[in-house]
């Protein structure tokens, strides 16, 4: 980012913190606080604050572009190793990120290159196909349809799993935009806060079935029949049944080719007898299928809904004690959207390219490189590529933090 566009951006920024009603975890004095600064650099860490306003002002004097406290409870959150901070506690953490959902728009939207000049669309590999390197750089971009995939995971997370299986309550939970492509949910409970870096991993394999064994679950022959779970069983019994009823329900025969021992003939069948599997399965018969060994049928056909309902979550946030996680409230550097805080009931209507929006509609010209068509709010912008155009405050910010875009001269400032 060049010096005059940095300039705008942290002055756009300090104004929003001048104002703004600033949002502070619980126990505000125990936690640490981190910051990146714009332009790069190393994010300053172990800094805590005495109020409220002495962390506004701070906000306000040094603008950053990503703001974050610490999910750990200490004794002395400014100290610089873990030893002298006196671990306290921490809340459960838990990062959705569209990064890990393979959504079909990716392929249009998200690239990648290798060092080597290869070039790719869609999600990074593993290793270069070309020259097995690791090292990606990305451009990433956030569209409706992966911010809905990401809120359809956080839905589950929060209704099947945090409040159903586990039983927390509606207050234990704080649920957050992330300010870009994502959600963190927030556990704050006496029963976790003390929870170690072994039992929150625990937590996380359930949510994700990690090792999950239908055959534990109730999956088994009985007097020459096979029995399975039933929807209303609690924990992932009653998931189990879910799933397979949910994948049956909308299956194709392309998606049932997609299972071991399924070829087109066993495909059609299921498909012409789909109402009367359905049926049994929802009295907790397994084996109205018309292939040979249903039951090995039905473990793959598990594994694979297992996984999609386990959820996508960044495990190692959950298990890490000591992580730093962004601070609601604060704008997010990589897309000028504001961090936001939700109540439950209102996830499912949240819309985070309108109500997460800081920025308004002052016009400001910018110099864009390149951008594919985007949604703020109502309006549709874009496609650009290497063009100078005026655009309202809030998509100029948007692409300038994208760092797709540029101020176009002085006059703005
Ligand atoms: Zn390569
Ligand atoms: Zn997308």
């Amino acid at each position: 980012m060049d010096e005059i566009t940095q300039k705008f951006i942290a002055k756009k920024f300090s104004e929003y913190y001048k104002t703004v009603e600033l949002w502070t975890p619980p126990e505000f004095e125990k936690r640490e606080f981190g910051f990146i600064p714009f332009g790069g650099g190393m994010m300053i860490r172990h800094r805590a604050f005495q109020s409220k306003i002495e962390l506004q002002n701070y906000l306000q004097r040094t603008a950053p572009a990503h703001a974050y406290h610490s999910s750990a409870y200490y004794q002395n959150p400014s100290a610089s190793t873990m030893n002298e901070k006196r671990w306290q506690g921490a809340d459960l953490i838990f990062d959705l990120d569209v990064d890990h959902i393979d959504t079909p728009c990716k392929q249009v939207h998200d690239s990648w290159s290798c060092r080597c000049g290869y070039v790719g669309k869609g999600i990074k590999p593993e290793k270069c196909p070309k020259c097995g390197g690791t090292k990606f750089s990305e451009l990433n971009w956030l569209c409706d349809e992966c911010l809905t995939a990401i809120k359809k995971e956080a839905l589950k997370l929060i209704y099947e799993f945090l409040l159903n299986d586990f039983g927390f309550k509606e207050n234990d939970l704080s649920v957050n935009f992330s300010g870009a492509r994502g959600y963190h949910i927030h556990v704050r409970s006496k029963s976790v806060r003390e929870l170690s870096q072994v039992g929150r991993r625990e937590i996380v394999d359930y949510i994700r079935a990690e090792g999950l064994f239908p055959e534990f679950h109730g999956l088994r022959k009985d007097k020459g029949r096979i029995v399975g779970p039933k929807l209303t069983d609690p924990g992932w019994r009653g998931k189990l049944a879910k799933v397979a009823l949910e994948f049956l329900a909308q299956a194709t025969i392309e998606d049932l080719k997609q299972l071991p021992e399924i070829g087109e003939k066993s495909a059609a069948k299921i498909i012409e007898n789909k109402a009367r599997i359905i049926k049994a399965l929802k009295e907790g018969y397994w084996d109205a299928l018309p292939v040979r060994s249903s039951s090995h049928f039905w473990l793959n056909l598990l594994k694979i809904g297992a996984v999609k309902l386990g959820g996508e979550i960044d495990q190692p946030v959950t298990a890490d004690v000591k992580r730093l996680i962004r601070l609601p409230t604060t704008i997010h550097g990589k897309t000028s959207f504001r961090a936001t805080q939700i109540s439950i009931n209102k996830l499912e209507g949240f819309d985070p390219l309108s109500e997460a929006v800081v920025f308004g509609k002052k016009e400001i010209s910018v110099q864009i490189n390149e951008a594919p068509k985007f949604r703020l709010g109502e309006e549709i912008f874009g496609p650009f590529k290497n063009e100078k155009v005026v655009l309202p405050e809030a998509a100029a910010m948007f692409l300038i933090c994208r760092g797709v875009a540029k101020l176009n001269g002085k006059t703005n400032i």
